[in-house]
């Protein structure tokens, strides 16, 4: 274990002191090393425990894990994710223009400006922008801002700029599955209050704890993805969170497609014969469930306003 670990005596989505052990969960992807997932019986969210600071969890990313290497299963892999990934953009257009013409303001001001924090490579701004959007972004990681900056002229800024873009300048600001790997979770909610302009809407899509995949795979879960998943968000967690930060939730959607790589990646780690073929069949199994019982999807997208 890293020395420079975080041990939780609260919440840290809540800060209540009612939390328990609820189970010990290997991290598959990387470093093979366990870490304990608690429960708090406020909000009913998890959390992982003893996690690396900020200073540590660079151990923990070693992205190019995934596609470096080009043997049949991770060069499936690699082509499921980018197939997936096209269609994943579209959906997220499509969500995000009927959110805009169904719940912001008409007051906002023009032209839209659009901020994606945890923007990764830039893929997503790209595709904004050339559907008329201003956009900005913000990204951790140099080589992701390298890549959008040669790849799409994007000019990122750091994460610790956030507070530097003057006030309510934002129509839309969205987290695409950010929002559970940032240690600063309150300091970066309260900035983005700030950043929205009134009436304007914040998208944040995450994992869900309450998902049906996650009861089926249990520790195998590929969205536990301790210890990069600080956090393991259900729905009343969320608006739990959201609450704290007088940030109204309007709408929870089941983002449905997502199971189809979490059940391929979690068959995987199960060591299953036949992994893709397993998940695929139980990833059939939870999206044909998650029409009936939408708040069991793989991941949810909340719609927030200010
Ligand atoms: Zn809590």
């Amino acid at each position: 274990m890293p020395t420079h670990q975080i041990h939780y005596t609260r919440c840290p989505i809540c800060f209540s002191e009612q939390i328990a052990l609820q189970d010990n969960i290997p991290d598959h992807a990387i470093s093979k090393k366990y870490f304990e997932v608690w429960k708090c019986n406020q909000c009913n969210g998890f959390f992982t425990q003893d996690i690396p600071d900020e200073s540590a969890i660079d151990a923990y990313y070693q992205s190019d894990q995934y596609v470096s290497h080009s043997d049949t299963r991770k060069g499936l892999l690699f082509t499921a994710y980018h197939l997936a990934r096209k269609i994943s953009m579209q959906l997220k257009y499509r969500w995000i223009n009927r959110a805009m013409r169904r719940y912001a303001s008409f007051s906002l001001p023009r032209p839209t400006r659009l901020l994606d924090i945890g923007c990764g490579t830039g893929t997503f701004l790209h595709f904004m922008q050339q559907k008329g959007w201003h956009v900005n972004g913000v990204e951790p990681s140099a080589t992701a801002r390298n890549i959008a900056r040669n790849k799409y002229q994007l000019q990122l800024d750091t994460p610790d700029q956030l507070p530097y873009f003057p006030a309510q300048s934002f129509a839309l600001i969205t987290l695409w599955h950010v929002l559970e790997h940032i240690h600063e979770l309150h300091d970066t909610l309260s900035q983005v209050r700030h950043l929205l302009h009134p009436g304007g809407l914040l998208m944040i899509a995450v994992p869900n704890a309450n998902a049906r995949d996650r009861q089926l795979y249990g520790s195998y879960w590929a969205a536990y993805d301790v210890p990069r998943h600080l956090y393991h968000f259900t729905p009343a967690s969320m608006e739990y969170l959201l609450n704290m930060h007088q940030l109204h939730l309007l709408e929870v959607k089941p983002m449905r497609m997502d199971v189809f790589y979490i059940a391929w990646l979690s068959a995987r780690y199960q060591h299953k014969r036949w992994a893709a073929l397993q998940g695929l069949r139980v990833a059939t199994r939870c999206w044909l469930y998650s029409w009936w019982h939408p708040l069991k999807a793989s991941s949810l997208l909340y719609i927030i306003q200010c």
